[in-house]
């Protein structure tokens, strides 16, 4: 039975935000502390979920290393996230964390995390400052799109149930709807047409920070790797993923501490970086997969595939494992071999069977050279849903320099929703913020300048 609503209200603002995670709340705070009448708006029961669930990975807020570095973390669109950090950078984040009441740290990768490393103490005081400077919130409120007359419509919901539709009409809005990932947040693109259809120039949306599918070569002799590999250009189905099912089986949910990754993409560009990661149901994913997923994605969008390299002995030479993989092991069986010469055991070990198969693990010069540099190959990244953010969105050509749409003007927009990506390690949330503030200020600039008009 289809649900019809039963009523239309009717709301006149000055300032209308969409969308109440860090950017359009960061947004909602610089207005209304400069006298702006603020409505703001969220499709779910409450504001800032994706915020709070940052806080179980302990809030990463933003990160320590100096300007430069830090800016250079948004690749291509440094250009033009740099002058937003400039305006609401590092410092200013901990200063609104402090102001709050919240203290931060550094932690020792130079990460900087609130005292209580959890984001609920942080934004019951942030909506408390919010309430207390007038914003008014209207939550289950979800955003359809504009009507003919150029109205904005909200499907209200009371609790569960739908209850009907929201007309309203805002001298300027804010458009704070972040990307395509954990839709069951709140965030779930469906944005992306509407303002397609008003002439809005979007990049598509893509998983960033994100896991990715192995290929299912079994059994894996590095001969049908390349075999296999030399065909997939030209094979029409999507290649085979995910783990033999032993492997899967046994090793799925497992991390690799302390592993090297490394990665060359077709223009030469390199990655190599030590960290961990886990293997999951169909492939991997984790801090250091995320740190390179930007260039596996790509690659495998432009070629199909991707192959990296593991280095599952960082701290050893090649010489050193190849001297130990070959020391004589008399009655011993490889895996004790391996355990007792090298510390390779489990997960580890289980990778080295699962990529070389039988053969390879019992040629010690493939096995030596397999663990300092065992080629994994990617042929999927996992779907946007499942990422830890989102690339792509509306391109910087179709915003002016304070965020505010040229197709349509008094519409700003802000946060993740934007054509651009960065790594994990704060930089995420430092760029929300800031463009939360540089809306704000776009937003008063154009009522100052309308009201002059
Ligand atoms: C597991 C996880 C951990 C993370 N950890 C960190 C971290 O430690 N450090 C870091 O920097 N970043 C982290 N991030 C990323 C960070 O949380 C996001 O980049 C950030 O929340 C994006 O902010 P935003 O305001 O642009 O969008 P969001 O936080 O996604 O908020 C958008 C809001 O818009 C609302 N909305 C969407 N569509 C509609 C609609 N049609 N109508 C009405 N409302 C709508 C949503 O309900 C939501 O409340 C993490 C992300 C995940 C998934």
């Amino acid at each position: 039975m289809t649900e019809v609503p039963t009523h239309r209200a009717q709301l006149d603002c000055e300032v209308a935000i969409v969308g109440g995670g860090p950017a359009g709340l960061m947004a909602a705070q610089r207005l209304a502390q400069a006298g702006v009448r603020v409505h703001l708006f969220d499709a779910m029961p409450s504001v800032g979920r994706k915020f709070l669930l940052a806080g179980k990975g302990g809030l990463n807020l933003t990160h320590s290393e100096p300007a430069d570095a830090f800016a250079g973390r948004f690749g291509a669109r440094q250009t033009q996230i740099e002058p937003m950090l400039e305006g609401f950078g590092a410092d200013q984040v901990k200063a609104w964390a402090a102001a709050l009441g919240i203290e931060t740290f550094v932690g020792t990768s130079g990460r900087v995390f609130p005292v209580g490393m959890k984001a609920a103490p942080l934004l019951r005081a942030w909506l408390v400052q919010l309430r207390g400077l007038g914003v008014q919130f209207h939550t289950r409120h979800r955003w359809l799109g504009w009507d003919e007359a150029g109205a904005l419509r909200f499907a209200t919901r009371a609790g569960e149930v739908p209850a009907g539709e929201t007309l309203v009409r805002a001298r300027a809005l804010v458009l704070a709807l972040g990307g395509a990932s954990w839709p069951q947040l709140g965030s779930d693109g469906a944005w992306a047409p509407w303002l397609q259809a008003r002439g809005v120039q979007l990049a598509p949306l893509q998983p960033a920070n994100c896991g990715f599918d192995v290929l299912n070569v079994a059994p894996g002799s590095a001969e049908t790797r390349r075999e296999f590999l030399r065909e997939l250009v030209g094979l029409e189905a999507a290649p085979a993923r995910g783990w033999t099912p032993h492997f899967q089986q046994r090793f799925a949910g497992q991390p690799l501490k302390s592993v090297g990754l490394s990665f060359t993409d077709s223009q030469g560009q390199a990655f190599a970086r030590r960290g961990e990661f886990v293997v999951t149901e169909t492939g991997i994913e984790g801090s250091l997969v995320y740190a390179a997923s930007q260039w596996l994605r790509d690659a495998i969008a432009a070629q199909g595939h991707a192959t990296l390299h593991l280095d599952l002995l960082p701290e050893h030479d090649a010489q050193r494992v190849d001297a130990e993989v070959r020391h004589p092991r008399g009655s011993r069986s490889l895996s004790s071999h391996l355990k007792s010469r090298l510390g390779i055991d489990g997960v580890k070990m289980g990778l080295l069977h699962e990529v070389l198969g039988r053969d390879g693990v019992n040629d010690p010069q493939a096995l030596a050279a397999a663990i300092k540099a065992l080629p994994l190959t990617l042929v999927a990244a996992r779907p946007v849903a499942e990422a830890i953010s989102t690339a792509g969105g509306v391109a910087f050509e179709a915003l002016d320099s304070k965020g505010m749409l040229q197709a349509i003007p008094g519409v700003f927009c802000a946060g993740e929703m934007l054509d651009w990506e960065a790594p994990t390690g704060g930089y995420l949330l430092t760029a929300c913020l800031a463009s939360g503030v540089q809306v704000a200020d776009g937003v008063r600039q154009f009522l100052g300048e309308a009201v002059k008009g």
